[in-house]
């Protein structure tokens, strides 16, 4: 009987540090995952951590006898470790559910209490903001906030100077992600937060996508809250963190017996949080080295699809100014949607825009929002490398994809016969 699972080693120096033990990941043979922007598996060294504290440790962390000091312990050390790999204090995380939660809790943290005031609070975003901070600014707008909305430009990036010139009297928070899901472009987060900073403003920037790709300390980022999530890091899902600076105040938006400092309540998610930490302990022991290899993979992966369809990929997104996984393109006479389910035919698995927007069909609004015409946008896709991802398996995609291209193509009545 064929053996259909294939082990890929994570040998010993793919990642340096402590963790010296054979680390395997188990994927099936003949199925290829490019979707680690939407979710990575979970390392099998955090399951290994979980898995011994799920059966170790059942205690409650508020309780001060013999079961609940271990847990306690536990959320100390993974409090630790997410506040290492930031360069922060331990006690400025809030360990929440994840992404989604994170963003919530910064930007209604924050504008609450001006609303109970019944104030207009000024909020600035980018056009291009996951929806976990665009809908939570539509909600606000709904009960009295104002919002603008910053462009972007047609590679993606966006100037310090544009909210330079939106900041007003009554902005109270400035919100622009670190990295965006479906491009890769980074925002200068650094250079905005010298603006802010200077006027006292609040800036939260979502780094689910940046965090765990491109080196973050928050001390010389100067932001005062930032947005991570765990099933972007090889953690599980369910688990996730809010980095605020000490002394920043956000009003919760759970209440009860006070947990997190008071800032989110509920019995403490032990697994995930220990899950989240390990992550973070495996990230700060290789991310150069790693995001030095995934970057010449992916890099090799462009060029490869750039020569083999003869140039006629329209690649998205500032070439640089991007994390090292991602990559954006449109086929031109091509519906990303239908070329998603060729591809899934074949086992792979990519991304038509972001994960949470497939299932629309209007074609990808950050594309849209930089410019891109209505048919490149719904002929996108987002294809994102991660920790699993080897040459072989990008060659083997690249054969794959261009045989499916070539053959849409020759079906497509739009595109120019030669
Ligand atoms: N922010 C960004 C930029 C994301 O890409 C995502 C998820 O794709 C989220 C927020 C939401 O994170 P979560 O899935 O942990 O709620």
């Amino acid at each position: 009987m064929e053996n259909l699972s294939r082990y890929f080693l994570l040998g010993a120096g793919t990642l340096a540090g402590p963790f010296t033990f054979t680390d395997r990941v188990q994927m099936d043979s003949d199925k290829i995952y490019l979707d680690y922007n939407a979710t990575t598996p979970v390392d099998p060294r955090v399951f290994k951590e979980i898995a011994q504290v799920a059966r170790e440790n059942f205690g409650n962390p508020s309780s001060s006898h013999c079961f609940g000091r271990p847990a306690a312990e536990i959320v100390k050390r993974a409090r630790q470790q997410v506040s290492a790999l930031l360069n922060a204090e331990p006690e400025e995380i809030c360990f929440t559910s994840g992404g989604t939660e994170s963003d919530n809790l910064a930007l209604k943290g924050v504008v609450f209490p001006h609303l109970a005031k019944g104030r207009k609070p000024h909020l600035i975003i980018s056009a291009v903001e996951h929806p976990a901070v665009a809908e939570s600014c539509r909600y606000l707008e709904s009960l009295g906030a104002v919002i603008t909305r910053l462009p972007v430009a047609e590679d993606g990036t966006l100037a310090a100077a544009q909210v330079a010139s939106a900041l007003k009297d009554e902005t109270v928070l400035v919100s622009l992600m670190l990295a965006n899901n479906e491009t890769g472009v980074l925002f200068p987060l650094a250079e905005i937060a010298a603006l802010t900073r200077s006027r006292g403003i609040l800036l939260h920037t979502d780094a689910v996508q940046a965090f765990g790709k491109v080196e973050i300390d928050v001390k010389a980022l100067g932001v005062d809250l930032l947005s991570i999530s765990g099933h972007k890091v090889y953690a599980p899902k369910g688990v996730g963190a809010l980095w605020l600076r000490s002394g920043v105040e956000l009003e919760p938006l759970l209440h009860g017996g006070g947990q997190e400092g008071g800032l989110r309540s509920g019995t403490e998610n032990l697994a995930g949080m220990t899950g989240l930490g390990m992550a973070c302990e495996i990230l700060g022991s290789g991310m150069a080295v790693e995001g030095l290899r995934i970057q010449q993979l992916r890099d090799h992966l462009e060029s490869e699809l750039a020569a083999t369809l003869d140039q006629q990929l329209i690649f998205h997104g500032h070439r640089q100014l991007r994390v090292p996984n991602t990559i954006s393109l449109s086929i031109p006479y091509i519906d990303g949607e239908a070329l998603l389910a060729h591809l899934d035919l074949e086992d792979i698995a990519v991304s038509a825009g972001s994960a949470c927007s497939s299932g629309e069909h209007q074609g990808s609004p950050v594309l849209r929002a930089m410019g891109i015409s209505s048919e490149l946008a719904q002929g996108s896709l987002r294809i994102s490398l991660g920790r699993w991802t080897t040459r072989a398996e990008v060659d083997s995609f690249v054969e794959k994809f261009t045989t499916i291209v070539r053959r849409l193509w020759a079906i497509s009545p739009l595109y120019p016969k030669r």
